[in-house]
């Protein structure tokens, strides 16, 4: 039998970082693997943050094993003195002769110094193998490190026409339920999940994730670490009773300045955390100072919007969706029923909004589109 080639290896330590999909937030996913004279003499993969990394998982499991070994990592290993010790020297001390890497730190800070530490001490490292795979599985993380604002997935359910919900905001449901399991595991690869205080007053989300409907082994790690819920709500008009406060976890209400203190406090008291913000020109929330907000103080990564069609327009508009989820589904609702997106003065063809879709699959019997903001063709 052939070897497995050195981007089989990297394939290894990329479906092992994967395995941390739900759980190292808000760190990066990332995955390692030892290999010496063709085999695999260690693997790991880090599964918490204030756990140890990948590399150091793999490290223990090769032990002697490690001296004259390849390492193969799919993020360049770290160099700071964290809760559990720099990678780069761990690599170094147990001898390991070659790193090759998927990508290196999108960290500005921080930035190329484990590469330069393990050079430093006669260890070859290469970099760049896999390097699109790396980037796809850390969206998030590298949107915070390079961009100080999270990587906003924007998920809708809708019928064949492009509808969302009745006119009256009557929703429950469009799609079927393998499409809805769809959206929980969205959920819990987010670190927040965003919305609009309309869709919540319409459909008394939860906006949780329900790990026993995921079907994954790690439940209740999952269900330990819910999202973040942010709520948008210019006027402050969240009903006290709404479903989300009463729920585990935390709701970030989102609003600007000149709000009585008693309708602050009674949202206070009913479990809210609210979060004053400058206004944009149309006096409402300002959603660039939010994203920076949710990126410096929350530490959020992968930010899920789950919405109606005003604050998904305001978000496009703002060039603030980074990807889009729709879940089609094989129904028509009608011309009354709402639209995706509110994108009030678009009248002429010239105006409009061209998605690049990246993926299309059938979804129980429904369909999901995964597209992005695009360009116009000539
Ligand atoms: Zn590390």
């Amino acid at each position: 039998m052939a070897k497995p080639t050195a981007a089989a290896w990297m394939a290894r330590a990329l479906q092992l970082a994967r395995r941390g999909l739900y759980t190292t937030d808000p760190n990066p996913r990332v995955g390692c693997v030892l290999v010496k004279g063709g085999r695999l003499v260690g693997e790991g993969w880090h599964e918490r943050a204030g756990e140890p990394h990948a590399e150091v998982h793999a490290l223990d499991m090769a032990g002697d094993s490690a001296r004259g070994a390849t390492a193969y990592v799919t993020l360049e290993p770290c160099s700071h003195q964290g809760r559990t010790g720099p990678c780069a020297v761990a690599l170094i001390d147990a001898g390991v002769k070659r790193v090759v890497l998927a990508m290196g730190d999108p960290n500005p800070e921080v930035a190329g110094r484990g590469i330069a530490m393990l050079r430093e001490a006669g260890v070859e490292v290469e970099v760049g193998l896999l390097e699109e795979e790396a980037r796809a599985l850390n969206p998030g993380f590298l949107s915070r490190m390079t961009r100080n604002r999270p990587f906003v997935r924007l998920k809708m359910a809708m019928s064949l026409d492009g509808r969302t919900a009745m006119e009256s905001g009557e929703s429950q449901w469009i799609t079927g339920p393998h499409a809805r399991t769809e959206v929980q595991r969205l959920r819990a690869r987010s670190s927040a999940v965003l919305t609009g205080v309309d869709s919540v007053i319409f459909d008394n989300s939860r906006l949780t994730v329900r790990a026993s409907q995921l079907g994954l082994d790690d439940a209740d790690a999952i269900a330990r670490r819910q999202p973040l819920r942010v709520v948008v709500d210019t006027q402050l008009r969240l009903p006290q009773a709404a479903a989300c406060l009463r729920e585990p976890g935390r709701t970030l209400v989102a609003t600007v300045m000149g709000h009585d203190a008693e309708r602050r406090a009674r949202l206070e008291a009913a479990g809210a955390e609210i979060l004053v913000l400058p206004a944009d020109q149309n006096g409402r929330v300002d959603l660039v100072a939010l994203l920076r907000y949710l990126a410096e103080q929350e530490l959020v990564n992968e930010a899920l919007l789950e919405t109606g069609a005003t604050l998904a327009g305001a978000m496009l508009d703002a060039g603030l969706v980074d990807e889009m989820q729709l879940f089609v589904a094989p129904t028509l609702l009608g011309g009354e029923a709402r639209p995706l997106f509110a994108l009030p003065g678009l009248t002429r063809m010239a105006q409009q909004r061209p998605l690049d879709i990246l993926d299309i699959r059938a979804i129980g019997r429904d369909w999901r589109i995964t597209a992005r903001p695009g360009r116009l063709q000539d």
